[in-house]
């Protein structure tokens, strides 16, 4: 093979997300000046799930602590990088950011970037837009593990019948007219379906939406208060209200009465929570929405009429069926180790729902050591913990024990990084895309809040004590016995 076709570098980093955006951006600040990268995009242009998104997306958390460390994406309030609420970056938004940020990097002459190609695990090659093959010589493989689908990316998960209703995924509902839409789906991205049909004037009374289970928000305006910009209020709330409840639901539904989250209605208790913010203002628009369908979730679309898993909903004609079943978080899971020989996973869950900020993470781990094992202890989560594994699957399904034990898991990690050194805690707290980084909030308010009256960092250690011994009788037993790691791609092929 021509020499032009064999690619060498370090780093070899699939897709460019925010997952490996992060990665390679704090590698390139933290690493040796002569180490390279290869990413490697199956779509045009950098961003990942954000060039597939649907065209009303925006972050649901605030933008200024989303993206990578070396380049903000917040507003600004004085010399602060803002958190503020109604700071959401667009879709758009985001996919200029990113561009923005490769152009940098590949300004580095250390990175080098191939759009629109798919990378072949088995042949570790890849076909350019010239139509040539090049194989890749690496000596690390760094591969985004959420495995995120958006609607736009698949064809309906369960089978539509020829004659049936039209459905289409979410993109296309602004430039759809329909006399009634049925939206399938009650995650973040269904949520913001029934809103953007409510906002852009459509009759509650055309709307009928198929909630398959109940879910908690979180209440934006409430978790980053506007006036402090800081989630460490909610922080000592969550916490407190773990501390003081036998079970989680119980603490969720403090957390209720204090403001901090919301449920559809007051009938049901949800038992889920996938870290889907939204406003209180929606939540009272999404609650006139009278058809709510709790049948369970669709099992096939068939002409007239809708079968779901406990029951059928007849379809008037003329119906629009609107595709949000897709997952966010399906990647969300952990019973793997971040390192093997050659081969970094990024988990997004070093630290809760901040895929930008686990990935800097694993880049500064990455910088503290050769070896896997001595890397990998800094993860709570990791192959050798013990993890909970609710309906027999350790996949994150949103499931309340689930968050805590993520919530468990991020403030493990935080300890190894701190019995680390100085150095190492520096740049946990310090990196932009930590939400209570001194360049988002002043540090005498976070000082007060973990070590003031409040004491947050004892509440901590208590609350971890309390995880471990199962101190929730709505929790289940945590399985004590180290889980075998799941397969990579790395190991398919070695
Ligand atoms: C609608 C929506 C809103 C969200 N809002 C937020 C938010 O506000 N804040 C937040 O923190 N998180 C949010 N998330 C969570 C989301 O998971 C992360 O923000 C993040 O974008 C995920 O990035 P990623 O790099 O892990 O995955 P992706 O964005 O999916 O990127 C992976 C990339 O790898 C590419 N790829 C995969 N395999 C190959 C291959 N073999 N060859 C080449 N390329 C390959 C994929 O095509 C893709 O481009 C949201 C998610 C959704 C769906």
């Amino acid at each position: 093979m021509d020499s032009t076709n064999k690619l060498a570098c370090d780093y070899l980093c699939i897709g460019a997300g925010t997952a490996t955006m992060s990665f390679v951006d704090s590698m390139l600040t933290l690493s040796t000046d002569s180490t390279s990268f290869v990413i490697v995009n199956k779509q045009p242009a950098p961003g990942g799930h954000w060039n597939v998104a649907y065209p009303f997306v925006t972050l649901h958390q605030p933008s200024g602590a989303y993206g990578v460390c070396s380049e903000p994406l917040g507003k600004f309030k004085g010399r602060r990088e803002f958190l503020s609420p109604t700071d959401l970056a667009t879709g758009s938004e985001v996919l200029e950011y990113y561009s923005r940020v490769m152009a940098k990097f590949v300004a580095t002459g250390r990175v080098r970037f191939y759009p629109s190609v798919t990378y072949d695990f088995d042949t570790r090659s890849f076909t350019d837009a010239e139509g040539q093959v090049k194989t890749v010589c690496f000596t690390t493989l760094v591969t985004p593990e959420s495995y995120v689908t958006v609607p736009s990316m698949r064809p309906p998960p369960f089978p539509v019948e020829e004659g049936a209703a039209t459905i289409k995924p979410v993109n296309a509902l602004p430039t759809e007219e329909a006399s009634r839409y049925v939206v399938l789906g009650c995650g973040k991205t269904g949520t913001d379906a029934v809103l953007h049909l409510l906002r852009r004037g459509v009759d509650q009374r055309q709307i009928s939406w198929v909630v398959p289970r109940n879910t908690w928000y979180l209440l934006r305006e409430k978790i980053w208060s506007p006036a402090s910009g800081s989630i460490l209020p909610f922080k000592l709330a969550f916490t407190n209200a773990l501390l003081r409840s036998d079970s989680i639901l119980g603490a969720f539904k403090a957390l209720e009465r204090a403001g901090y989250l919301g449920r559809l209605t007051l009938d049901h208790e949800p038992v889920q929570c996938r870290g889907a913010l939204i406003t209180t203002a929606d939540l009272h628009l999404l609650r006139t929405v009278q058809d709510v369908v709790r049948l369970g979730r669709v099992t096939a679309v068939r002409p007239n009429r809708l079968e779901l898993e406990k029951g059928t909903m007849p379809l008037e004609p003329g119906s629009l069926l609107v595709d949000c079943t897709a997952c966010g978080t399906g990647g969300y899971t952990a019973n793997y180790d971040v390192w093997s020989p050659g081969h970094i996973r990024l988990s997004s869950n070093l630290t809760l729902f901040n895929p930008s900020h686990s990935s800097a993470l694993v880049a500064y781990i990455e910088t503290t050591s050769t070896d896997a094992a001595a890397k990998n202890k800094f993860i709570a989560h990791s192959a050798a913990s013990p993890l909970l594994v609710v309906d027999g699957s350790p996949n994150f399904h949103g499931h309340l024990s689930q968050l805590v034990q993520g919530v468990y898991s991020e403030l493990k990690t935080m300890r190894a990084i701190q019995a680390h050194g100085k150095k190492s805690f520096n740049f946990y707290f310090a990196a932009r895309t930590n939400y209570v980084a001194p360049c988002h909030v002043p540090l005498r308010k976070t000082l007060w809040v973990m070590f003031g009256p409040a004491r947050l960092d004892k509440k901590a250690t208590r609350l971890m004590r309390k995880i471990e011994r199962v101190g929730f009788e709505d929790m289940p037993p945590v399985d004590p016995r180290p889980r075998k790691a799941a397969a990579s791609p790395a190991r398919m092929v070695a």
